[in-house]
């Protein structure tokens, strides 16, 4: 018997039993066992706490989830609903990801171009919605983004507010971050929630400084089409991004990222001296 779990659905709000449901779906490569690192363990990767790299988790506390990355997020109800209304085009699309990564094997920063047939771009749109929805607690309090994901056909959506950029990643590290405001010098306030794991990464900005051009392809006018709309996609210049690191917008390959620490530990000596 699996344990009954009771909570407040992020979706439709209720208190309902919940069901186990895999962030990002479990057929999108999310069927492995995944090391579940508490916080206190996950700031050792953030510090370089005795000289550990941010990728190098060996010898951490956590415990192993075997099912796979996910959680108790939504009722028996909206799982099933959204899983068949989203998810499973949401996994087809992540599937051809794979292909397409397999077939033109860019390399890092690389932008990629092409076309995949035959999508329903609101169901996908829809999907990464739900996925943010999850890992945030439930519907950033805004009753027609609930309504919009609720109601399978509606196009009611705020695009003012929200903005959605995708990323092709190659693995093998994931990052799932709820919703973090970064205070960026060049733009300013940057509010964002990122979900990273192979093939794609996706980031939820919420009101995305006009002046800041996100690294990933902007994908918000999905949300335009008509939930049987099935159109050929461009996915004209979306990059290849590196994660290496739990931290929001650090796109940092392993080089840098190494020369960026060389670097403050040479400043850190030149002031002791
Ligand atoms: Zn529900």
């Amino acid at each position: 018997m699996g344990k009954r779990i009771e909570g407040k659905c992020k979706l439709c709000g209720q208190v309902k039993p919940l069901t186990f449901e895999h962030v990002p779906p479990e057929s999108a490569f999310n069927s492995l066992p995944v090391r579940e690192i508490p916080f206190e363990e996950s700031i050792k990767l953030m510090t370089g706490e005795d000289g550990r790299l941010p990728w190098d988790m060996e010898g951490l506390k956590g415990k192993l989830n075997q099912r796979g990355g996910g959680g108790y997020f939504l009722c028996s109800d909206c799982n099933s609903n959204t899983g068949s209304w989203y998810i499973s085009e949401y996994v087809r699309l992540v599937r051809t990801l794979h292909e397409v990564i397999s077939n033109l094997n860019p390399n890092t920063n690389d932008r990629c171009y092409f076309e995949v047939e035959k999508l329903h771009p609101l169901q996908i749109f829809k999907a990464i919605m739900t996925m943010f929805c999850d890992i945030n607690n439930g519907c950033f309090g805004d009753e027609s983004l609930r309504e919009f994901l609720l109601n399978k056909e509606s196009n009611v959506f705020n695009k003012e507010k929200y903005s959605v950029y995708l990323y092709l990643t190659k693995g093998p590290m994931v990052r799932i971050n709820s919703l973090a405001a970064i205070c960026r010098s060049d733009v300013g306030i940057v509010i964002q929630s990122e979900i990273s794991r192979y093939p794609v990464g996706a980031v939820l900005y919420i009101d995305k400084p006009k002046a800041l051009t996100p690294l990933g392809l902007d994908i918000t006018q999905f949300a335009d089409c008509k939930y049987s709309d099935e159109c050929n996609v461009s996915f004209y210049g979306i990059p290849l991004l590196e994660i290496n690191t739990q931290f929001p917008d650090d796109y940092r390959s392993k080089d840098e990222i190494v020369k960026g620490i060389e670097l403050s530990q040479k400043e850190k000596t030149l002031e002791e001296n």
